[in-house]
C-alpha cells in the first residue's frame, strides 16, 4: 500500500511543478499544438534592443516596413522607436 501512495505523491508533485512552469501564461492557450514554446524556441521572438527572447504574445510589439519587432518591455519598444527616428534623419 505504501508504493501506491507514494506513487500518487509523485504524481501530484508532478502535476504541481507542471502547473507552475506553464503558469507563466495562462490567458493565452487558444493554440493547443504550440506547446513546450520555450523548449523548442521556435515561436520565442528575440528584442532588437536588448537581445532578450520573448514569447510572441507580449503585448509590446509594433511592425516596421512590413517586418514584426517584439520587445520584453515598454522600455526597449521605446528605445526601438527612438533608433528608428534616428535612421530617418540621416
Ligand atoms: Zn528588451
Amino acid at each position: 500500500m505504501r508504493l501506491i501512495f507514494y506513487a500518487i505523491l509523485g504524481f501530484i508533485i508532478y502535476y504541481l511543478v507542471r502547473g507552475v512552469t506553464r503558469g507563466t501564461s495562462p490567458s493565452r492557450r487558444r493554440s493547443p499544438n504550440s506547446h513546450g514554446t520555450s523548449e523548442t524556441g521556435k515561436e520565442l521572438k528575440k528584442d532588437p534592443v536588448c537581445g532578450t527572447y520573448i514569447p510572441e504574445d507580449t503585448p509590446y510589439h509594433l511592425s516596421h516596413k512590413g517586418q514584426p519587432y517584439f520587445f520584453c518591455s515598454e522600455t526597449c519598444l521605446k528605445t526601438f522607436k527612438q533608433q528608428i527616428a534616428q535612421k530617418k534623419e540621416k
